[in-house]
């Protein structure tokens, strides 16, 4: 009974606190942003994870997945990362979402599940594995239902993607129709999504969904077929998600007794992080711990439901039988 972290397995009960959806390694946005200053991926992710401890985090997972220069995440990075900070930090394998690489296509599910048994040599979860906008597509499907078969395999949990929140009840039914322990499958973003009722009719099937955006208020999407319109600009769909819809869901669901079923990020990329001073640029991963948190007690939430989400959840999900 042990969580497979990047440095080796540990018990469960070291992990702490955990953030379960980050991208540690995407902290780089470039020279636009960094002025040729931090370009150091490692660098850039010991000094913005270096503040976490003292809020007492002890894990992060990174579902970046597979990389665009290999097949499965990076190890040797993430674990120098976690070296010098002193974090755990499991790594999530897998595919994202459309566009896939071309392999994809014309392989069998269990060809994709064999793929993704291999990309989680030394990952502990699959994921993000994701859906697009208001659709799930063939090969989207395909790739669901290979990392169900790749977690009956591994004893892996999985966590998803769902772009603006949307397509979580039919990433539901793909993933129960394949036999998989809906106890140990987080469905990604749906704090994008804050509707009470579509909410809990997710929780209903027994997953755990993750309020994983906290702090991204606000979103541009290329609408899809416009790519190539020419050069800089494009034609987009803006996006307001504002936090306070995130906090009125979360704190109602926790009213009605979802703790065992919920986890929180804040799931940071570089843009986010130099685009927005007051939230990720301020507080980089402390976000939800020195904004979240205090929010969530002041409205009356209890440590023991704040314990469950950031400790007991992720440790059942993270725990491979
Ligand atoms: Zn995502």
């Amino acid at each position: 009974m042990q969580v497979r972290t990047v440095a080796g397995p540990v018990d469960p009960d070291t992990l702490g606190a955990t953030l379960m959806h980050e991208h540690v390694l995407a902290l780089v946005p470039g020279r636009f942003f960094t002025g040729g200053r931090y370009d150091d991926a490692v660098e850039a992710a010991e000094r913005a994870l270096g503040g976490l401890s003292e809020h007492g985090v002890g894990a992060v997972v990174d579902l970046t997945g597979r990389t665009q220069v290999g097949s499965g995440p990076d190890i040797a990075a993430l674990r120098e990362i976690s070296a010098r900070t002193g974090i755990a930090i499991v790594a999530g394998a897998g595919l994202y979402k459309e566009p896939f690489p071309g392999w994809v296509e014309a392989a069998a599910v269990d060809e994709v599940a064999d793929r993704f048994v291999a990309m989680a040599a030394d990952a502990g979860i699959f994921g993000e594995v994701g859906t697009s906008l208001d659709v799930v597509t063939a090969a989207e499907e395909k790739c669901l239902r290979a990392a169900v078969r790749a977690h009956r395999r591994t004893g892996l949990g999985i966590s998803t993607h769902c772009t603006l929140g949307a397509m979580a009840r039919e990433q539901v039914a793909i993933m129960a129709s394949e036999g998989a322990d809906l106890r140990r499958v987080v469905i990604g973003h749906l704090d994008l999504a804050p509707d009470l009722p579509y909410l809990e009719e997710v929780l209903a099937t027994g997953v755990t969904i993750a309020f994983d955006t906290f702090g991204k208020e606000w979103f541009d999407y290329q609408v899809p077929g416009s790519e190539g319109q020419g050069g800089g600009e494009f034609v987009k769909w803006a996006y307001h998600r504002p936090d306070s819809d995130r906090f009125a869901a979360l704190i109602t669901l926790l009213e009605r007794g979802y703790a065992a079923q919920l986890v929180l990020s804040s799931d940071i990329s570089g843009r986010e992080a130099y685009l927005n001073p007051d939230t990720h640029g301020r507080h980089g991963y402390s976000f939800v711990h020195a904004v979240v948190l205090p929010a969530l007690r002041a409205a009356g939430v209890g440590a023991d439901s704040i314990q469950q989400m950031l400790v007991h959840n992720p440790a059942r999900i993270l725990t491979i039988p």
